[in-house]
């Protein structure tokens, strides 16, 4: 079995957005040389996510009002316990709760096998800061 890994960075420059990261995966899916296996890609940060959907940027204004209505950004201590520890992030660590960690996809013929508008998204909740993203390949 082979195996290879590729840390991308990411740098948002708001506190919430959306980058879809599907070349970068490709690319790494081709670097790693792998015909048969699966390629795991992960936020390596607990305020950001790895998601796949549509790259429609309706559907994404959708998604950033719809976790600001779930849990709106609130810095003060009363609305989150998180917040009474000196931090200010509580409602990015919940938005990335519930848009998941990480993604695993199947390498098909050294291709990432997609259902139809599959994409891969980096999700950020806390940026203005770089963040790391693990691209992880396996198989033969
Ligand atoms: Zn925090």
């Amino acid at each position: 079995m082979k195996s290879y890994a590729d840390y991308l960075t990411m740098n948002v420059p708001a506190r919430m957005g959306f980058v879809n990261i599907t070349p970068q995966v490709a690319a790494a899916v081709k670097k790693s040389g792998i015909q048969e296996g699966m390629a795991l890609v992960n936020a390596m940060h607990i305020t950001a996510s790895v998601f796949i959907n549509d790259d429609e940027s309706g559907l994404h204004e959708d998604y950033k009002k719809w976790l600001e209505d779930l849990a709106p950004f609130d810095a003060s201590p009363r609305r989150y316990a998180h917040n009474r520890t000196g931090e200010d992030n509580a409602d990015a660590h919940m938005k990335r709760q519930i848009m998941g960690r990480e993604v695993v996809v199947a390498i098909t013929n050294g291709k990432l096998d997609f259902g139809p508008w599959e994409q891969i998204f980096y999700g950020e909740f806390d940026g203005r800061r770089p963040k790391r993203v693990l691209v992880k390949v396996i198989g033969e």
